[in-house]
């Protein structure tokens, strides 16, 4: 992807651990490089379809001075967090930071951190089959859509469905949608479960009754088997009320261990029953 690029913009500011950083203040040198499309700026030489990198420096500048943190880590990720919200654009951004006057006690020419945050695009399973159902898969999806982070991009239609795994409950009501996220997989779990917590959800029975079950399908191509963390999620290949929604909206997705779409699995699917 284009990238335009912006070096050791020098900025004096109040970060670090020790109480006399946050006093005196020392000079921070922050480069970004900002990952964008710009064929077509470049191609109709206009401004509006890139970003402007002035208006990216003075925010820099204004974002680094304005707050005070100990950590640089701290400052590279809320800047990075800042510019993605702030520049639809943005694809990508990577963010150094240079501290050449840490105090370290040793000669040297500096100190930085590195870092690289993106938009990635995940699915996510929507359930319930508890209390008002509807009202519970709206509550997550507009939740989701104000989440700082988070962009809802598609939207299935609600079905409902039998009970799976412990058939002595009620039908559930069964959705999903896509999402473009700079959260990693570990943090949007975090938040799926706050989200089912504050539905007042109960956790006793395994797949028993509950307000809302939200669970990571896909995370880009990403395959993470994890402790917590399973994506593609384990069973979502056996699963009509997972595929049928998730075939409305991305019919030709693929999935990365069986290599087969959304559409080819769900026609498999079918015919084993
Ligand atoms: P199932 O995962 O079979 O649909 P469930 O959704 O009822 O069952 P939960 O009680 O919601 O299961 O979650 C149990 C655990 O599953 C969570 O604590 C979480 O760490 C783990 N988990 C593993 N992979 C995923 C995933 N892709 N999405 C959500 N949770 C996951
Ligand atoms: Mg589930
Ligand atoms: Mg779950």
């Amino acid at each position: 992807m284009d990238k335009i690029n912006i070096k050791n913009l020098e900025i004096f500011a109040y970060h670090g651990v020790l109480p006399e950083e946050k006093q005196n203040g020392q000079t921070f040198y922050v480069s970004a490089v900002l990952f964008v499309d710009i064929e077509a700026a470049g191609k109709a030489d206009d401004l509006s379809k890139s970003v402007d990198y002035g208006k990216v420096s003075h925010l820099i500048k204004s974002y680094v001075r304005s707050n005070i943190f100990d950590l640089i880590e701290t400052v590279a990720q809320g800047l990075a967090e800042k510019l993605l919200m702030e520049y639809p654009l943005l694809r990508k951004v990577g963010i150094e930071i240079k501290k050449p006057d840490a105090p370290v006690g040793l000669p040297l020419e500096t100190v930085s951190v590195e870092i690289e945050r993106g938009w990635h695009t995940a699915y996510i399973g929507l359930g319930s089959n508890l209390g008002d159902r509807l009202q519970h898969l709206r509550f997550a999806v507009e939740s989701l859509r104000k989440t700082v982070g988070c962009r809802l991009l598609a939207m299935s239609k609600f079905i409902s469905t039998p009970p799976y795994g412990y058939e002595q409950q009620g039908d559930f009501l069964n959705g999903c949608i896509k999402i473009e996220t700079f959260l990693s997989p570990g943090e949007l779990l975090n938040k799926l479960q706050d989200l089912e917590n504050q539905s007042g959800r109960i956790r006793d029975v395994r797949w028993g009754p509950r307000t809302l079950d939200l669970d990571i399908l896909m995370y880009d191509s990403w395959i993470l088997d994890t402790e917590r963390l399973y994506v593609p999620h384990i069973e979502m290949h056996k699963r009509d009320f997972v595929l049928g929604p998730l075939s409305e909206i991305a019919p030709n997705l693929i999935h990365p261990i069986y290599k087969k779409t959304v559409m080819q699995l769900l026609e498999e699917l079918k015919s084993k029953h």
